[in-house]
């Protein structure tokens, strides 16, 4: 599990829509990867936004996932 794939499995992990063995391979990433903490928690910020608004949170598009994370790559890196 890379970061990628976080990326790839984010939204099922968000919905609470996923194989639990994955869940954990996930949670076993975050724990000690801090973009994609900060990604997850990102997105799930929207997506809580969404849904108190009573919307149906968009889905999120695959270049504006993995811009997102070599964003935070560099600023792991800075
Ligand atoms: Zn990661």
């Amino acid at each position: 599990m890379n970061c990628q794939d976080i990326l790839d499995r984010i939204c099922d992990y968000i919905d609470k829509d996923l194989d639990p063995a994955i869940c954990k391979d996930i949670e076993d990433h975050i724990e000690d990867c801090e973009p994609c903490v900060a990604f997850i928690n990102t997105i799930k910020k929207t997506v809580d936004l969404f849904k108190s608004a009573g919307q149906e949170p968009p889905d999120i598009p695959k270049p504006v996932s993995s811009n997102l994370m070599s964003f935070l790559k560099d600023k792991r890196d800075e």
